[in-house]
């Protein structure tokens, strides 16, 4: 059985120890994942090699992870700049147009190499803590990007309930409450997803927006008026979904939106995977 799937199956029975554990209190779940660190060796979350105890990844490919996060990235769409193209807030070469409702994006960087492996394993091997330390590192992105910003509540880009039960597994939910309390932040859920659309990534990027028009609605709107509000996701790849959501937010009276997500799909992968 390949490496990478012996650690999927061994992440899944962490998490289920830790499921358990946490049903027992917090003490309970921390001391379950030390004695799963005991019994399983730790195998890097990327190459699969061997590393640390208790670590997910080893230290070349935390080497390759922090070049990729510091890649210099457009604040209106997210998309990597060239290391001489100034970030400016009027957008990039790349920005959709017209500019999404979301006013700035801060991401950690391209949804591409040891990155992009990582959120795969996080969605589909269930790397729990390999997801929390992406989300602490999102939260230092924001509070290092933004150190001037007033924000009033953090808020996931809500998937319609038919794919949490499809898919098992929220990252933006889990990723928008680890940010929450990093930066002592309400966690809101009044953004809902009101119809179950196809997924983005299948469809050519001219049925993008049309596709997730009206996707979205807001319960609650006295906590929505005037907030300025960080909408969290896992991926974005052409920004539809999180412009649309954040039309939805400012419709329903939020001040402004930002957007945080791990990764942004560069354009040319993005019309690569719609066919364009
Ligand atoms: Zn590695
Ligand atoms: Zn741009």
């Amino acid at each position: 059985m390949p490496l990478l799937h012996q650690q999927g199956e061994a992440a899944i029975r962490v998490s289920a120890i830790a499921s358990a554990a946490r049903a027992a209190g917090r003490i309970g779940r921390t001391c379950a994942l030390h004695v799963v660190d005991l019994l399983l060796p730790s195998v890097c979350a990327i190459c699969e090699s061997r590393c640390e105890a208790g670590d997910q990844l080893c230290p070349e490919c935390w080497t390759r992870l922090l070049g990729e996060v510091s890649k210099p990235w457009c604040p209106r769409c997210g998309s990597t700049l060239g290391e001489m193209v100034p970030a400016r807030m009027d957008g990039c070469v790349s920005c959709p147009q017209p500019l999404p409702c979301f006013e700035q994006v801060v991401r950690l960087g391209p949804y591409a190499g040891p990155l992009g492996a990582l959120i795969r394993a996080c969605k589909f091997y269930r790397q729990e803590r390999m997801l929390d330390r992406l989300a602490a590192m999102l939260t230092e992105a924001i509070a290092a990007r933004l150190p001037n910003e007033f924000f009033d509540l953090i808020m996931p880009a809500p998937m319609h309930w038919r794919r949490r039960l499809s898919r098992g597994e929220d990252l933006a939910r889990r990723l928008s409450a680890s940010i929450a309390a990093g930066l002592k932040l309400p966690l809101g859920h009044e953004l809902v997803r009101i119809r179950h659309t196809a997924q983005q990534a299948r469809l050519p990027r001219t049925r993008r927006l049309t596709n997730v028009k009206g996707a979205f609605a807001v319960r609650g709107k006295s906590t929505i008026a005037g907030a300025s509000i960080v909408l969290v996701d896992d991926v974005t790849t052409t920004g539809a979904t999180a412009d649309e959501a954040s039309r939805t937010l400012l419709k329903a009276g939020a001040s402004k939106v930002t957007l945080a997500v791990l990764a942004k799909v560069d354009p040319a992968r993005a019309y690569a995977s719609s066919g364009i």
